[in-house]
């Protein structure tokens, strides 16, 4: 049990890649503390999956790129749980156009769900961990984070300063037991990719060297070492999960 009496809060997790992490968590004996915008029967369901492993788990309604929501949903989480070990910040939208068609809307949303959203539950989270001396906190990047991609400028942006924001981190944090990394995915199979048309994604699909896109779990695994002492000694890191694309 890798995860034993630990309390992991995760932000956007009644599906896709948020869920297979709070999973991921649940099975090696961790409690779960997950947000998303509201709490209806897919979180409800997600949280009997959770529950089912044994662990504690709580849902809390709230939009992760509100400020206040983020604290208050920090104080509750602890009045609940007592202690946060791990912060996983997933969650993410798209809003996708070329550059010159964007509305600032557009920008705004995305810039604010992918990363104002992160700003504000390390800023409430931090000050338990620096009082524990021990942490481990993961975002979610993206390999267009890394390499920019047509018609995603304000995706691309949001997920370069989740890499920015989580090296920044990691150097203030380092010294008090605070690791904080990024994980960058390439395709992963989710409601957010399902979206795509079928032709644009066979292109996508042409372009990993693995010839598949990933699955939630197999990010899952990457959060799930990145959260645990099996990292004890990494810290500002971006590890990609994307079958050798990019
Ligand atoms: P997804 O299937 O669309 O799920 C996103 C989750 O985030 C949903 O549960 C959603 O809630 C929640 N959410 C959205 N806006 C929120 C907000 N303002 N406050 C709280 N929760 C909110 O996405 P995914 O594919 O699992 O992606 C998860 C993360 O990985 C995102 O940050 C994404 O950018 C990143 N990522 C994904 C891929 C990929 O290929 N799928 C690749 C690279 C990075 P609702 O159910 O209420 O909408």
């Amino acid at each position: 049990m890798l995860l034993e009496n630990k309390v992991a809060l995760i932000t956007g997790a009644a599906r896709g890649i948020g869920k297979a992490i709070a999973l991921q968590f649940a099975a090696e004996g961790c409690d779960i503390a997950f947000t998303d915008l509201v709490i209806d029967e897919q979180a409800t369901g997600t949280r009997r999956e959770i529950e089912a492993y044994g662990v504690l788990c709580n849902a809390y309604q709230g939009d992760a790129s509100d400020f206040e929501t983020a604290h208050a949903t920090v104080d509750k989480v602890l009045a609940d749980f007592g202690h946060i070990d791990i912060l996983v910040n997933n969650a993410g939208i798209t809003k996708d156009t070329l550059l010159m068609r964007m509305t600032e809307q557009q920008w705004d949303a995305v810039l604010n769900v992918n990363l104002k959203s992160a700003f504000n539950f390390m800023h409430a989270v931090t000050p338990v961990m620096l009082r524990q001396r021990s942490g481990s906190i993961v975002s979610m990047s993206s390999i267009v984070g890394l390499n920019g991609n047509a018609g995603q400028a304000n995706y691309a942006a949001s997920k370069a300063g989740i890499i920015a924001l989580t090296k920044s981190a990691a150097k203030e944090l380092g010294g008090r037991g605070i690791r904080v990394n990024a994980i960058a995915p390439g395709f992963i199979l989710t409601d957010m990719t399902a979206a795509l048309p079928e032709a644009t994604l066979q292109e996508f699909v042409k372009l990993i060297p693995m010839r598949r896109g990933g699955t939630p779990e197999e990010v899952a695994k990457v959060a799930l070492f990145l959260a645990s002492d099996l990292a004890s000694y990494i810290s500002g890191q971006v590890i990609q999960v994307n079958g050798a694309m990019g």
